[in-house]
């Protein structure tokens, strides 16, 4: 194994560090995706699942990157036409995901660093013309938190519009109450919050999504709704799935339901102010307004002007840890740390005191 690469630990926004009890949970004999066994490990993560997104739902697994099934559910919920809500890179793409797979779109758009304000979505879809809308609680490019409470209670004034929330990187950082919001389709990936190897995608999708699903066209095979209830209902999924993935998600369904969910998010919520006290302190500006920064991350503007790639490599080589340079068009003006999944008072203390090594070192 002399040929594996020195490992190192990515704070960066996903995908994050693993754990080896999760590693370990990986490596289980093999099963047969139609077996009973199958069934029994299928049926065993839906409680902690459904307890997680506050849903009476089904919560469908998917094997693909969360891109799979938010390209999935434009693809088998919107007949008449989707708003997509842009305020960053992933919000920005999911507009040209709709627009390749044919679908006619509307767009709201944002500074990148803003929100998403509810009372221009309640002026969108007043037009009438929508039938879907999406949008991403949690900006992960751009480390911005929208309104979710805000947006959805717009959302619910307009019955024939179906919701689409990506909590990709807020999912199990932060209370998302999918019913109790009223949200259609809530989905998230492994590899962010949930601190699974990247692979697996899940997602919850209310009966109103299910029927209007049942009136679109073109859903395709790999992400249509029916096909994933059909075999939800016999504890499946309905393709040969990431076995070992799911695996990895039962065990750390277990190690939630140890920690306690308030338990997480106050941690989560304890670890992003740590970071971004330290932030403050070094003379780094938050780049979204701090009362809608992500919990889940913290992404700093670059007011020193430090270079980003020489401190990621230093940090890298000397320490063993990296962080985020910016993404997209923000890349060198920005840097993200990540506060999620595993992560304790011990780790996140002992990266801060890495960077303040480097930045001194760098002489930034
Ligand atoms: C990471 C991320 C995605 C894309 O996830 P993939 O796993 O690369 O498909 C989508 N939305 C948000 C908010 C993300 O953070």
């Amino acid at each position: 194994m002399s040929n594996q690469p020195k490992p190192y630990k990515l704070f960066i926004p996903g995908p994050i560090q693993v754990s080896e009890k999760t590693f370990r949970a990986m490596t289980a004999p093999m099963i047969g995706h139609r077996s009973p066994d199958f069934v029994e490990l299928y049926k065993s993560v839906q409680p902690g699942l459904q307890a997680l997104f506050e849903t009476k739902d089904p919560v469908f697994i998917s094997t693909s990157s969360a891109w799979g099934v938010m390209e999935g559910s434009v693809r088998n919920l919107t007949k008449k036409k989707v708003l997509n809500c842009m305020n960053g890179a992933f919000s920005d793409k999911w507009n040209d995901v709709s627009t390749r797979i044919g679908k006619p779109t509307g767009t709201l758009r944002f500074e990148w660093g803003q929100p998403v304000d509810p009372e221009a979505v309640r002026r969108e879809l007043s037009t009438g013309e929508y039938d879907t809308i999406t949008f991403i609680h949690n900006e992960t490019s751009t480390g911005t938190m929208s309104p979710i409470a805000e947006i959805m209670a717009v959302v619910r004034e307009f019955p024939e519009v179906i919701s689409v929330v990506d909590a990709v990187s807020s999912f199990s950082a932060v209370r998302i109450p999918k019913d109790e919001l009223g949200i259609d389709v809530l989905l998230t990936g492994s590899q962010k919050a949930l601190a699974l190897p990247p692979g697996l995608s899940l997602i919850s999708v209310s009966q109103r999504a299910i029927e209007r699903a049942k009136t679109v066209e073109g859903r395709g095979y790999y992400f249509d709704f029916l096909e994933f209830l059909k075999n939800h209902e016999k504890g499946m999924t309905p393709s040969t799935p990431a076995i070992p993935l799911i695996r990895a998600l039962k065990s750390k369904l277990e190690d939630i339901e140890a920690e306690g969910i308030e338990n997480r998010f106050a941690r989560h919520k304890r670890l992003n102010t740590r970071v971004r006290e330290w932030g403050a302190a070094n003379g780094f500006e938050l780049f979204p307004a701090p009362e809608f920064g992500s919990i889940s991350l913290n992404c700093f503007k670059n007011t020193r002007n430090i270079d980003l790639p020489a401190l990621n490599q230093r940090l890298k080589e000397a320490h063993g840890c990296v962080i985020d340079g910016g993404y997209g068009k923000l890349k060198g003006q920005t840097f993200r740390i990540s506060n999620m999944g595993d992560e304790t008072d011990e780790t996140i203390d002992t990266l801060l005191a890495a960077l303040d090594s480097v930045l001194k070192e760098l002489n930034a």
